[in-house]
């Protein structure tokens, strides 16, 4: 997975394509992120005590890493993400400026 917390990210598909978002959470054991804000969805809660009102509740839902793009910090364009060698370890760089990120 090439996506890490902290990242800025463009949704390509799913109801949030077009936007745009930083990402929350990275789960590379499932390969899905939380991106702020983004994948919402309204969940009705039941009422746990009596007397007490049902209610709507957002939640923001993980995405599938596949389905976002990184946002470059250096040409700010959605971009892939490659890996070379730099020196003893890896490094994520961009395809597009060839920049490390
Ligand atoms: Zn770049």
């Amino acid at each position: 997975m090439k996506i890490r917390k902290g990242d800025n990210v463009k949704v390509i598909s799913g109801k949030d394509r077009g936007k745009k978002g930083v990402v929350l959470r990275a789960m590379p054991t499932t390969g899905k992120i939380v991106i702020e804000g983004l994948n919402m969805y309204k969940k009705h809660s039941r009422p746990q005590k009596q007397g007490e009102k049902g209610q709507l509740v957002d939640v923001v839902r993980p995405f599938s890493a596949a389905k976002v793009m990184l946002i470059c910090p250096s040409c700010k364009e959605p971009t892939r993400v490659g890996s070379r060698m730099e020196g003893t370890r890896k490094a994520r760089y961009c395809k597009k400026c060839k920049s490390i990120i």
